[in-house]
């Protein structure tokens, strides 16, 4: 690049016939006014793990423009360019100028956020623990490489069994409890309050409602909170979310722990609502927001809880990662949940070899 000055002289030469050199289109077209050494960038995200739920992520965080830099991460090197290439090629539609892709990490140095959707997925017949040491031998590998090319970030589990792996990760990493995040419960509130709200014929984000615990078969959901507008359904039936009540609100739970296994049965995997709600907790971290998400988090000496497990409470994400945790007033038997599986947790932690 020439500067406009130059071009100028450049150009007085060439008409005098002095010039050799015809000035290029780019020369031609584009003065440099200065000359800005790159910068670094504020809000670099990336993902590791460019399967269905990688890629949903990645996808809701440009939708959302929530990253000015984007790097992924992967072992399959074809994918890993092939993905790059069919987002850059929206970058008309897009804010995120810079997209990179690479599966050595020094790709993703001076992250703010890395979310780790990489993992393997369960074999038949394989047992839980089995699979849990598995991905203990692929995120000693990943987790460490991460930290070194970005020791400020703030980690966001996605690969499952989540609330363990999240555990993992922050053994792993080093990092202090409140930079390494468990999507947790986010995905299972998120369908909660639609399923709610859609029996009540309003719009889900009207409906509020949290689930907490341990993400998937054995979450919490906590009726005693559940309203519309400050009307807790509690006030207006004590029975709702229990054996007794006649109208069945309970199924309503039943129905978003099923709902995983029957969009699997259905299409083969989930990612869509789950990167839409990855993308939210990237939200509040990035822009210092101060939102209240049920995401996992270290709960030890939280509700009776003596052992070093991650469960998702309300917590409140800002630029540091979680600031503060809810105390939320749970009953006795939603404590009693809660309490169990961190027992089941900390029984398959306390085997793991090598964390
Ligand atoms: P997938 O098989 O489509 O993708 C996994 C990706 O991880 C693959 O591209 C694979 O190559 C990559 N990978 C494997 N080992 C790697 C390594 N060492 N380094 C980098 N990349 C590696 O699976 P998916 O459908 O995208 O699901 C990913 C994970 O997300 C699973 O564990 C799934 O159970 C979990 N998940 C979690 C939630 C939640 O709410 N927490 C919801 C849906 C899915």
């Amino acid at each position: 690049m020439v500067k406009y000055d130059d071009l100028s002289k450049k150009e007085e030469g060439e008409q005098h016939g002095e010039g050799e050199e015809m000035a290029s289109v780019h020369e031609k077209l584009i003065s440099t006014v200065a000359d800005c050494a790159p910068e670094q960038p504020r809000n670099k995200v990336t993902v590791v793990g460019v399967g269905q739920v990688g890629m949903a992520c990645a996808f809701s965080i440009l939708s959302g423009n929530y990253a000015d830099e984007l790097a992924l991460v992967d072992v399959l090197e074809d994918k890993l360019e092939g993905e790059m290439m069919d987002l850059l090629h929206g970058s008309v539609f897009l804010k995120t100028r810079k997209i990179v892709a690479n599966k050595d990490y020094s790709v993703t140095a001076n992250s703010r956020i890395v979310v780790v959707t990489a993992g393997a997925r369960q074999q038949e017949g394989e047992s839980r623990l089995n699979l849990v040491q598995r991905n203990v031998n692929i995120f000693k590998h990943i987790i460490p490489q991460i930290v070194k090319y970005s020791p400020n970030c703030v980690i966001i589990v996605v690969s499952n069994p989540v609330d363990i792996l999240t555990y993992i990760t922050w053994k792993l990493s080093g990092l202090p409890k409140h930079r390494v995040i468990g999507s947790g419960c986010n995905l299972d509130s998120a369908r909660f309050r639609y399923m709610m709200a859609e029996k009540l014929g309003i719009h889900a984000s009207s409906f509020h409602g949290w689930i907490l615990g341990e993400h998937g078969d054995s979450s919490v959901p906590v009726w005693s909170g559940a309203n519309v507008a400050g009307v807790c359904l509690k006030s207006l039936n004590p029975n709702v979310g229990t054996d007794k009540d006649q109208e069945n609100w309970k199924d309503v739970h039943k129905q978003v722990v099923d709902s995983a296994y029957k969009i699997i049965e259905l299409k083969g995997y989930t990612n869509w609502a789950i990167g839409l709600s990855v993308a939210d907790i990237i939200e509040s971290l990035v822009k210092n927001l101060g939102r209240v998400h049920p995401v996992s988090t270290m709960v030890k000496n939280m509700y009776g809880i003596n052992e070093e497990v991650f469960l998702s409470l309300p917590c409140v994400l800002n630029n540091c990662g979680v600031a503060s945790v809810i105390n939320v007033t749970l009953a006795d038997d939603e404590v009693a949940k809660l309490r169990k599986s961190a027992e089941t947790l900390w029984n398959i932690q306390k085997d793991l070899k090598d964390v």
